[in-house]
This record gives structure tokens, C-alpha cells and sequence, in this order.
């Protein structure tokens, strides 16, 4: 029997994680800026979390969720998306409290799970980066939000990115939107994709977002959202739209965009670009919005929302497409040699002394033959290379030669196992 990973699964090799830990350690740094202080949740919630933050109607719930029922007979799911965990744990967790600092501002990366077909970019166990900030009504925080994704790719390495935005306005918005929407669509009922027909009624907006061509054909001349707007939610667009503008962020309104997710109000937006690496024309890499309403549909008082979410995965092809450098945090600085029996333990204590003083630092570990060890130390590029033989022991010397410059020493032993720095400069 040979064993494969689960079908949309990856394995992320030693190599390629050094770009998963640089691109972690960029989003850390940027979000530490913005105030926003990391949240980590579990992995899977019951399924209801999603089912009511999701909406029923979403393909995520309807199709792409992983769900099952537990030994105790739990209706439990691995978590498609990052902010219903998020939000789930703000509510249980009270933190909208007095002592919680408004807005709160937090941030998650880590495993999704989504039943979906696998492709490039598009996998069953994904990872996203998000970031959820709670408390404030202010078209600012949205811009805030917006911002610091942009702010974000630029630390990447990607500058052309297009930003789309639409609102979707408030509660009475969506219900004027919605039977015109209805209105609009009814008549071509027939002609409707399955899917569409039964979002028709349940959730009309599905429909905008459908991939189906012939829905697509109606889509485009539906109308439009903006029409729809009430003077408050008109209000908070006209805001935000000024806010970006006064930032020098580009966009452009997408009046047909809805998000996949039900829970989104007012303001949201999508990055995308044009690359090959990602498939045909323009792809989203990240995307967000206002979800008003959510906290209090798990149970919590009146707090409203903002965020984004971006998938790694396809951060990293872009990036590697890109051509962005991703540092080599793999550097060895120092490789012992050994040779004959009687260096084992000199070796082994000179490895131990040498990562005590904070260097990357290795030996041989398979019995191999002096020159067989020297070749290990130039595959493995160590800056140094130390060699420990029956002279120096006798000596009680170690022999230390730089690799870029060729320049070697003989050194005390105990100035290695004590100050090596000083005992490198004098090779450079
Ligand atoms: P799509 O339309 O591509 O299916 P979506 O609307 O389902 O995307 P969101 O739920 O908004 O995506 O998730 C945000 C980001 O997470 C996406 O822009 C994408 O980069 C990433 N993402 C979503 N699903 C997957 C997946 N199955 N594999 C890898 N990344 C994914
Ligand atoms: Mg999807």
C-alpha cells in the first residue's frame, strides 16, 4: 500500500515553508503597526457557526463545507473561512467589553477546509491570513482596513494591484435592492441556472455572483445597487470612496460584486491581478468588507465589523511569479568536521558551545570520511568550516577556516567554545 496525501492537500516542504515563514513574518510586522494582535481559534467549529454567519444559501455551506458528526454526535465543521471562528470567539469571549480597547483589532492566519475542485491556487486545505476589526461604525476603520492590505502587498513585493469596491448598502438598502432584483429577474426565471432558480427567491444577490454564463448574461443588465442606496448608507460610501481617495489609493466601483458570503454590509472590496500564475484575466487575492449584523447573529450585543481575508496560497505563486526574492534563512554558519573516533565528543560539545552563542552550526552524523564531511560543509554553504583532528586534540586547538575569503586560523579551543566572534574576525 502507498500512501498519498488527501486529495487538495499540499505538503509544504522545507524550502518552500522558508516563503510560507517570510511571507507570516511580513504580515506579523505590518499588523503589529496597525495595532492588530494575533487571534487563534479552533480549527473546527459546530456547524452552526457557519450555517448562520455563512448563510445557507452560500456555496460554501451548501457545498464546499467539510462537515461531520463527532463521536458524541455533534454536528461539527472544519472551519471554510476565518471570521465566523473569529466572531464566535468575540461573543463567548465578551470581548466586547469595557476593559477590550475599540475598536478591537485582531488578526488570524492558518488552515482552511473547503470540498471544492482542486486547481492551481485552489485547494481543499488552504491557508488564509485575515484580519477582523470590531467596534466603530466609522467609514475610516473600513479605510483603515483597506489600507493596510494594500500597505501589506506593497511589503510583499506587489505593487499592481487593482482594487475593487461596492457597498451594499444597509438593512432597508438590501431589501428595496432585493425586489428589484426579483423584479428584474423573475421574467427570465426559465432561462436560470439551477442554482439561480432556487437563490431567486431565498437570496437574490447569490444570483449576481453566479459563474453560470447564460446568468451572467442577465447579471450584466440588472440594476444596479447603487440605486438603492439610502442617504445613510449613500452617506458612508461617499465617505469612504473620499477617505481613499484622500490616501492616494486607487479603485474602481464594481457595482455587480457581492462576495461570496452572506454577512457583508456596506462597504466591500476585492484586490485583484493579472497574472498567469493565478489563471486568465484579473483573479482576487484578497477580499472583505463590513459585516454589520454578524456579532449579534451569534448571540452578541450590536457591534459592527470590518475585514479581509487573502489566501496564501496563491499570495506565494503570485509572488514567486513575481520574481520577489525571498531570503535564505537556512544559512549554516558553521560546520565541525571531525576526524577518527577520539573527536566525537569534541565535535558534539563544540556544536552545543557554538548555537549557545546564537550560531547556526552542524556536524556529521553518519560515520562519513573526512573529505566526504568537507563536501557536506560546502553543499550545506556554511559560512565556516571547523576542523577538530588527533593534532588538535592533542593541542587542544580547533582549526577554523572562512569559506568566503579562505582565510584559516589554528585557535584555542576554549576561545571557540567561548567567544567564537572574536575568534572569526580574525579570519576575515
Ligand atoms: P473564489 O471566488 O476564488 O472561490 P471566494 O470568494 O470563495 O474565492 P473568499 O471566501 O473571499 O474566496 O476567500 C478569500 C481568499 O481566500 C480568496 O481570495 C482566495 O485567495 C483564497 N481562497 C478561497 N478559496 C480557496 C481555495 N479553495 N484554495 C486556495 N485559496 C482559496
Ligand atoms: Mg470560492
Amino acid at each position: 500500500m502507498r500512501y498519498q496525501r488527501p486529495k487538495g492537500t499540499a505538503d509544504i516542504l522545507p524550502g518552500a515553508s522558508q516563503h510560507w515563514q517570510y511571507v507570516e513574518n511580513i504580515a506579523r510586522d505590518v499588523f503589529r503597526k496597525y495595532r492588530f494582535e494575533e487571534i487563534r481559534t479552533p480549527l473546527f467549529e459546530n456547524f452552526e457557526v457557519f450555517s448562520r454567519t455563512s448563510g445557507d444559501t452560500s456555496d460554501i455551506v451548501t457545498k464546499e463545507m467539510y462537515d461531520f458528526k463527532d463521536k458524541g454526535d455533534r454536528h461539527i465543521s472544519l472551519r471554510p473561512e476565518g471570521t465566523a471562528g473569529v466572531v464566535r470567539a468575540f461573543v463567548e469571549n465578551k470581548l466586547y467589553g469595557p476593559e477590550v480597547q475599540k475598536p478591537f483589532k485582531t488578526y488570524y492566519m492558518g488552515q482552511m477546509y473547503r470540498y471544492e475542485r482542486p486547481q492551481s491556487g485552489r485547494l481543499r486545505e488552504f491557508h488564509q491570513i485575515g484580519v477582523e476589526a470590531f467596534g466603530s461604525d466609522e467609514p475610516a476603520l473600513d479605510v483603515e482596513v483597506i489600507a493596510m492590505g494594500m500597505d501589506l502587498f506593497k511589503h510583499f513585493g506587489i505593487n499592481n494591484l487593482r482594487l475593487a469596491i461596492n457597498t451594499l448598502g444597509d438593512k432597508e438598502t438590501r431589501e428595496n435592492y432585493r425586489q428589484a432584483l426579483i423584479d428584474f429577474l423573475e421574467p427570465h426565471f426559465d432561462e436560470l441556472s439551477e442554482d439561480s432558480q432556487v437563490r431567486l427567491h431565498k437570496n437574490p444577490l447569490r444570483v449576481l455572483d453566479s459563474k453560470d454564463k447564460q446568468d451572467q448574461k442577465f447579471v450584466a443588465d440588472a440594476p444596479s445597487i447603487l440605486d438603492y442606496l439610502t442617504d445613510d448608507a449613500k452617506a458612508h460610501f461617499e465617505t469612504v470612496k473620499a477617505l481613499l481617495t484622500a490616501l492616494g489609493i486607487d479603485y474602481e466601483v464594481d457595482s455587480t460584486m457581492v462576495r461570496g458570503l452572506d454577512y457583508y454590509n456596506h462597504t466591500i472590496f476585492e484586490f485583484m491581478v493579472d497574472s498567469k500564475a493565478l489563471g486568465h484575466g484579473y483573479t482576487t487575492v484578497c477580499a472583505g468588507g463590513r459585516y454589520n449584523g454578524l456579532v449579534e447573529e451569534l448571540g452578541g450585543p450590536e457591534v459592527s465589523g470590518v475585514g479581509f481575508g487573502l489566501g496564501m496560497e496563491r499570495l506565494i505563486l503570485l509572488m514567486e511569479a513575481e520574481g520577489v526574492e525571498f531570503p535564505d534563512t537556512r544559512k549554516l554558519d558553521a560546520y565541525v568536521v571531525g576526524i577518527g573516533d577520539a573527536a566525537d565528543a569534541a565535535t558534539l560539545k563544540v556544536v552545543q558551545a557554538l548555537r549557545s552563542q546564537d550560531f547556526a552550526a552542524d556536524r556529521d552524523y553518519l560515520a562519513r570520511k573526512p573529505k566526504a564531511q568537507f563536501k557536506t560543509a560546502d553543499r550545506l554553504n556554511a559560512a565556516y568550516t571547523l576542523t577538530l583532528g588527533e593534532a588538535e586534540l592533542a593541542a587542544n586547538t580547533i582549526h577554523v577556516k572562512n569559506m568566503a575569503t579562505g582565510n584559516e586560523v589554528s585557535a584555542p579551543l576554549d576561545d571557540v567554545l567561548t567567544d567564537f566572534a572574536n575568534v572569526i574576525a580574525s579570519t576575515n
